[in-house]
């Protein structure tokens, strides 16, 4: 059996190595000229982890991320409202990361090369439709850089990795339209800096309409270490206004995003001093799609951003993607024919992820902020009596469970 795989983000790429580990060949295209490291800071959850310490990368990853060790949920003004152990220091019996999204993709597609061989990705190939019969399903590719001829491939089955703007989903549903936008942007950016509390931490200040996220995305070198930093905040009525262009390597200016930044606080932080030092600074809009009835049509699936957009809360983004690599790589290992394990994967994953995407519109588990910010809007000298710990915990846990990283053991091995 051969698959086409439409991207090579972390969920084209991923599922790429698993099918190939399972002796299913594959053909990656990838709109991009070539695979670069954009982007900056992303989390990856144990559950997720543990698939790509399955598929060997463990090592590279300890090489380019950090093992998250802490995470702190605070107010604007800087006031703690939880915090919890995270990754092995949680029990788990894998590491949670913080990583440059570039670099995650890097390590991945790394392997691929080595594993699989370069020829397997076509860079410059955009998905630009596809038919499919009895026996197979024919895609075509444009030249997405030199505007050059389309090619055309036929295999058994076709995989749209293809991210929030997918091409296979749009042939689906033609008529969805763009992303959903509530007018909140996000301003991301990451500097060199002095090595922040314990190296290992993050922080997340603020809840749903403006917060501040805190993290280091590298191992520390010379007392200093990429500290990556995202200022969420509502600028505009989405009623009235269109949201910005979302192309994750738009820039904004500094004196834009400044005096948003100085709202929040976060203890022992500078963060004037960190936005300022910052050499590049992007925007891009805090979007997603509401969860599809079917991701599945005969031979031709999708997988990650191109099925289940949703906010980046509570770390999801990159880790369900991978969790859809491994369920989908599975079933078509196991199952008689190819639209039976597509059908098999769509039963699993869609409902999960439905989940994770509605619960990240109501904040996931930084609602405890927005529970203790509504109540106490002035700060308050007692968190206890404010949220109760059980209601705290029931807010962050609740949300933990749900995305299905409650307590994760390290073994899952491949059938
Ligand atoms: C350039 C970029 C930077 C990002 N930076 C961040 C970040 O800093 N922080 C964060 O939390 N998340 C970021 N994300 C989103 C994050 O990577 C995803 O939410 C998550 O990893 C799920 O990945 P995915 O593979 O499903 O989708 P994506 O990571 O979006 O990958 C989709 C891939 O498909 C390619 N593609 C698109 N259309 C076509 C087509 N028609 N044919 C062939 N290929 C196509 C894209 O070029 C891309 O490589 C970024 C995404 C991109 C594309």
């Amino acid at each position: 059996m051969t698959v086409l795989i439409a991207g090579a983000g972390i969920g084209g790429l991923t599922t790429a190595l698993m099918l190939h580990e399972r002796g299913i060949s594959v053909e990656i295209y990838e709109a991009a000229r070539e695979v670069r490291e954009v982007g900056v800071g992303i989390n990856v959850l144990p559950h997720a982890i543990r698939e790509l310490a399955n598929l060997g990368l463990l090592d590279a990853l300890d090489k380019v991320g950090v093992r998250t060790r802490k995470l702190t949920y605070l107010t604007k003004q800087g006031q703690e409202v939880w915090n919890e152990l995270r990754g092995m220091h949680a029990g788990h019996e894998v590491p949670q990361f913080s990583i440059h999204r570039g670099r995650l993709q890097k390590v991945i597609y790394d392997a691929v090369v080595e594993r699989l061989g370069k020829d397997k990705i076509h860079t410059g190939r955009r998905l630009a439709g596809f038919i499919q019969d009895e026996a197979g399903v024919t895609a075509h590719f444009t030249d997405s850089v030199q505007g050059g001829d389309a090619t055309t491939h036929r295999a058994e089955v076709l995989l749209c990795a293809d991210g929030i703007h997918s091409a296979g989903r749009r042939h689906f549903y033609p008529n969805e339209g763009a992303p959903s936008w509530q007018g909140v942007v996000m301003w991301r950016g990451a500097a060199e800096w002095p090595v922040w509390e314990d190296g290992e931490s993050m922080a997340i200040g603020g809840g749903l309409g403006g917060k501040f996220v805190l993290y280091p995305i590298a191992p520390a070198e010379k007392g200093k270490q990429l500290l990556n930093w995202v200022v969420n905040v509502r600028i505009k009525d989405p009623e009235i206004s269109t949201p910005p262009p979302d192309n994750w390597s738009r820039q904004v200016s500094l004196a834009e995003v400044l005096p948003h930044a100085l709202r929040f606080h976060v203890p022992g932080m500078d963060i004037g001093g960190l936005v300022k030092k910052t050499p590049t600074i992007y925007e891009y809009p805090m979007a997603d799609r509401d969860p599809l009835p079917r991701w599945t049509f005969g031979r031709v699936t999708l997988l990650g951003d191109a099925a289940h957009p949703m906010y980046p809360v509570g770390s999801n983004g990159a880790s369900q993607a991978i969790l859809d690599a491994r369920c989908l790589a599975d079933a078509l290992a196991k199952a008689e024919h190819p639209r039976a394990a597509l059908w098999q994967y769509e039963k699993d994953r869609l409902p999960k992820t439905a989940e994770v995407v509605r619960t990240n519109r109501i904040g996931g588990p930084e609602r405890v902020i927005d529970e203790v910010e509504k109540r106490a809007p002035a700060g308050f000298k007692s968190i206890d009596k404010v949220l109760s710990h059980d209601d705290r915990k029931a807010i962050v846990g609740g949300y933990a469970n749900m995305a299905g990283f409650s307590r994760v053991t390290a073994a899952r091995s491949v059938p």
